[in-house]
């Protein structure tokens, strides 16, 4: 195949070049000192801009065309095949947009980062909301320029979700905010059943450091192709599929954040790992869409990491290292601490039980906001009555609602809802990996992960972006996605731990 060579060639050096401009933000993020942010935004502005020509250059679309000409007729389940409509995606949503479109949004969200930071330190709203009116009417320029059928939000939730429509969003977070928020009200009214306040003593950081990078190296993570460094904000990211990086942060009081942290980043990276090695270098290397990776990080944060045959494993471990903290704690009662459920009023500290209400809200609102049924001016109102529908908690200050965010500042609007569809995901798989594969659980109570990750390397990872994310899920659990699977997972741990 010529054609898909010429195109390989020409689109290495896209590759190369935002790879190396995500080794630059991964060292900005970790050991850059402050004096280098100025330098580093101008290095990283230029590496951007030289990926970003290349890619949308004629040559670019001459080659495409000649590799779509050349693909006519074969199996879509081809790599060739599935190049090119990879390419063709991206080619597009990064064509569609006019220069100016582009650079205006990149000035105003520049800009509304500062604003974003000062309106929520003061808890000053009305500071913050002219630029979020410019933002979103930015966003509904690029739904235009983009282009759509139905509703504009479907352009901007197609960035990151592709071949997801609003109205499956909507469809789907219906059925779940049905059963959802009567089930968090049974929860609330038992709060008091689970006692977690030995999660919050004094846990040494350097041993949780120790115990957190034995248990990611346990669960299959090749720090052969990776590494563990500290950040403000854990993330993952990725120069290519045999060097995968991770991050995490260390609380001295609160023993959780650590290890869930690195075992989500964790999950992240074994799915950038596990891409095929034929993917390298091309556009097929790495995970399919926000949605599926966040299933595989929830996967492994969630259905593995709060589950009992993981700590079955583990605890006696951590105990030995916390004896004083731990000594006198039993795995039962540790099991429902780290489950523990809270009327948090802020998204990123919310339980697996109340999280998906904290994005439902926000897909509603991006939607109203986008289609001018919410006035700017009353959005916080908006915000809090939501809380209040769903949680039945009021935030006392805009910072602790509307402000709490980044992504709207970061013009990230259709980005929100890949949270919750990789949550419901992460349970369709992990149900059909236990189907298939019925002893995962006894083997991790055994401290053998390979089982479950085998699973997900033939199944989900080694695909890389071969698939669209329904058709993924299609072939890998027989139906598309739905909540089902989701919420009687919810009713069954949480029944138990809270005595429903
Ligand atoms: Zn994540």
């Amino acid at each position: 195949m010529e054609a898909i060579d010429k195109l390989n060639a020409h689109l290495a050096d896209v590759i190369n070049l935002s790879r190396a401009a995500a080794v630059l933000s991964w060292d900005q993020q970790t050991y850059m000192p402050p004096g280098g942010a100025e330098a580093r935004a101008e290095q990283l502005a230029t590496l951007s801009k030289l990926a970003h020509e290349h890619f949308v250059s004629e040559e670019t679309g001459r080659l495409l065309e000649a590799a779509e000409a050349a693909v006519q007729g074969m199996n879509g389940d081809s790599f060739e095949a599935a190049l090119v409509r990879v390419v063709r995606h991206d080619y597009d949503l990064e064509t569609k947009l006019p220069t100016s479109l582009v650079e205006a949004i990149a000035r105003e969200t520049t800009r509304a980062h500062e604003v974003w930071v000062k309106a929520r330190e003061k808890d000053d709203y009305a500071a913050f909301a002219p630029t979020l009116e410019r933002i979103f009417d930015l966003m509904r320029q690029k739904a235009e320029a983009l282009g759509y059928q139905d509703r504009p939000y479907d352009a901007l939730l197609d960035q990151f979700e592709p071949g997801m429509k609003t109205a499956d969003v909507a469809r789907l977070f219906d059925e779940l905010r049905a059963e959802l928020v009567p089930f968090v009200q049974q929860v609330f009214e038992r709060l008091d059943a689970v006692d977690h306040a030995m999660l919050h003593l004094e846990y040494d950081v350097e041993k949780q450091a120790q115990f957190g990078l034995d248990v990611v190296k346990q669960l299959g993570y090749d720090f052969e192709r990776g590494r563990q460094d500290k950040a403000v904000h854990p993330f993952t990211t990725n120069f290519s599929i045999n060097d995968v990086r991770i991050t995490t942060r260390y609380m001295p009081n609160y023993l959780p954040s650590a290890l869930f942290s690195s075992v989500h980043e964790a999950g992240h990276a074994l799915y950038e790992q596990g891409s095929d090695q034929s993917l390298e270098k091309t556009m097929l290397a790495g995970g399919t869409s926000l949605g599926v990776h966040e299933s595989q990080s929830r996967l492994w944060e969630n259905l593995v990491g709060r589950g009992r045959p993981f700590w079955q494993y583990f605890y006696p471990k951590l105990q030995q290292l916390f004896p004083e903290q731990l000594g006198g704690v039993d795995l039962e009662a540790f099991y429902r601490a780290i489950n523990f459920v809270s009327r948090s009023l802020i998204r990123v500290e919310a339980d697996e039980v109340t999280y998906n209400l904290h994005i439902m809200l926000r897909f509603e609102m991006e939607n109203d906001l986008l289609e001018g049924k919410l006035a700017f001016k009353d959005a916080p109102d908006a915000w809090n009555a939501k809380m209040e529908q769903y949680l039945g908690i009021t935030p006392p200050t805009d910072r602790e609602g509307i402000l709490q965010d980044v992504h709207w500042s970061a013009g990230l609007v259709g980005y929100f809802p890949t949270y919750a569809l990789g949550t419901l995901l992460s349970v369709q798989y992990w149900d059909k990996a236990l189907a298939d594969v019925p002893e995962i659980p006894s083997e991790i109570a055994r401290g053998n992960f390979a089982p479950l990750l085998g699973w997900l390397r033939e199944n989900i990872h080694r695909h890389g972006r071969k698939y669209w994310p329904a058709e993924l899920t299609l072939r890998v659990t027989g139906e598309p996605i739905q909540t089902r699977s989701f919420m009687r997972y919810l009713r069954e741990k949480y029944s138990e731990i809270y005595g429903l």
